[in-house]
């Protein structure tokens, strides 16, 4: 299977250089080319465990790999590092199906992907017979960043560096980073917001010089955010997962269509969900639900993106963002794999911030349902769903809640739906007691996360708990500016 980049001014690339490279050189992200179909029955799919199920999806992507090497990834991505809950259960509270995504070490879905990714660029470099030594650049706005610390912690040839802004993580996210234990990494909180970590790990990347000089030493610079295709595709094994454990727990009959819905952000997820449906697993609508940065629901009403606006800072921080990344894989799609019009349309993002899709593109559009909640919305959908069945749910997944109730009231349609829950209640615990009238947001966290605990009568997450007793290792801050040097020391340059 070869992968071609979305602007098609790219060689097509093999799995392991796409992986590797995490973006093609014509600044379009990799797509295979061509999405394949499942290989087996879904009678014979749903009698697999995740890990079994991962390695029969992900061979469609990557036959390149040799099969015992694979396989042998795969299980060790997903042996020990989710909690005894599973990897990805299918929970009923009342009458919502949520699908858990936050038995990871960092309670929230990112583990899943990057679990695999190491394992995946481990591979991936082998197969290339890449011999330099890989350095991750990673900005993060909180989650992505210490689950890749915990993906890549103590992999031989490969460090790590993570960059968060100093004001733009939660108390949490921050204590998660700074007290990281792996042997090849480094965490530092810059100066300003997300933004400002983020071009400034852009301008390290764009840097010739600088790349020339890592090259000398037989150093390359590479990337663990969500434009890899290696962070896509093992995202769309828990909706075949998802999927079975609805029919293996009696839900709906094997065949019988679902609806999901993904509270969205970066548009990785539900894109994932979406190769899924194309890849033959009966999914009916994808459900897009958005916070308050609505730029996602404004563009499936109106057929025109525009971020022109400011980004409003909301109690589910993961899905404050602006520029949906992963949605130019899903204009491809929907233009007939017409990289010309891909390239027309992100230069005209890249030029006034927006752009409008035609009527043909816009017709294939018709499996989205765009949704939105505001902030009040979203305390009421924490409330009502613990009010109902005794569940408790984090921010971002009470966005997706509401979404489906929107969805529901205005269509009518009663086709079983799976909520993706994206992170565990305890890693919001501030705004989850807020919501539930129990505490103030802002308190210490571990107070807020025992009051959730208590007033729930369950347990708070080992992996939290952890964190309390865990030395911190990084406290260093750094202007933009000095974010090179950073590099530069890390590696003893
Ligand atoms: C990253 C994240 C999201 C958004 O996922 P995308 O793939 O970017 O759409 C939603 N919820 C949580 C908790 C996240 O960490």
């Amino acid at each position: 299977m070869k992968y071609q980049s979305t602007r098609g001014f790219s060689e097509k690339k093999t799995a392991s250089e796409a992986v590797v490279l995490g973006i093609a050189d014509d600044g379009g992200l990799f797509i295979p080319e061509r999405i394949p179909e499942l290989s087996q029955s879904l009678e014979e799919l749903c009698k697999l465990d995740y890990q079994e199920t991962a390695y029969q999806i992900m061979s469609l992507f990557f036959p390149e790999f040799e099969k015992g090497a694979f396989r042998q990834a795969v299980q060790k991505a997903y042996q020990s590092k989710f909690d005894s809950h599973g990897i990805a259960p299918v929970i009923k509270a009342g009458k919502l199906n949520f699908m858990e995504l936050y038995h990871g070490p960092t309670l929230a879905f990112k583990d899943l992907a990057l679990s695999f990714l190491p394992e995946l660029m481990k591979l991936s470099l082998e197969q290339e017979k890449i011999n330099d030594k890989v350095v991750i650049l990673t900005a993060t706005s909180g989650d992505t960043g210490k689950a890749a610390l915990e993906g890549f912690k103590n992999k031989e040839g490969i460090q790590i560096i993570v960059f968060y802004p100093q004001d733009g993580v939660s108390e949490m996210q921050k204590l998660q980073m700074v007290t990281e234990d792996g042997e090849n990494v480094f965490v530092a909180a810059v100066e300003g917001n997300f933004d400002d970590a983020q071009s400034g790990v852009k301008a390290i990347f764009n840097d010739k010089n600088f790349q020339a000089e890592l090259s000398q030493k037989g150093i390359r610079l590479s990337s663990a955010n969500s434009i890899n295709i290696g962070r896509l595709i093992p995202q769309i094994v828990y909706y075949v997962y998802g999927y079975c454990q609805m029919v293996n727990q009696g839900e709906i009959a094997i065949g019988e269509k679902i609806n999901v819905v993904v509270p969205t952000g970066n548009f990785g997820n539900i894109l994932a969900a979406y190769y899924a449906k194309k890849m033959g697993v009966p999914i009916d609508k994808l459900i897009c639900a958005s916070n308050e940065n609505k730029v996602l629901f404004d563009f499936f009403r109106t057929s025109t993106y525009d971020r022109n606006r400011s980004l409003v800072m909301t109690t589910s921080p993961s899905m404050d963002i602006l520029i949906s990344s992963n949605l130019e894989r899903l204009l491809f799609e929907i233009s007939d794999r017409n990289s010309q019009k891909i390239s027309e349309l992100m230069i005209e993002l890249e030029k006034k911030g927006k752009y409008s899709i035609d009527e043909k593109m816009a017709k294939n559009l018709s499996d989205f349902y765009g949704t939105f909640a505001d902030e009040e919305e979203v305390q009421q959908a924490i409330a009502d769903v613990f009010r109902e069945s005794n569940y408790l749910i984090d921010t971002h997944t009470a966005v997706a809640v509401h979404g489906y109730r929107k969805y529901k009231e205005e269509t009518k349609d009663e086709t079983p739906a799976l909520i993706v829950s994206t992170a565990s209640p305890f890693k919001f615990s501030g705004s989850v007691g807020e919501a539930l009238g129990i505490s103030k947001n802002g308190e210490n966290f571990y107070q807020e996360a025992q009051e959730i605990a208590d007033f729930a009568n369950v347990g708070i997450p080992f992996q939290l708990k952890k964190l309390i007793e865990m030395p911190i290792r990084f406290t260093q801050i750094f202007s933009k500016r000095e974010m090179k040097k950073v590099v530069s020391e890390f590696l003893r340059l």
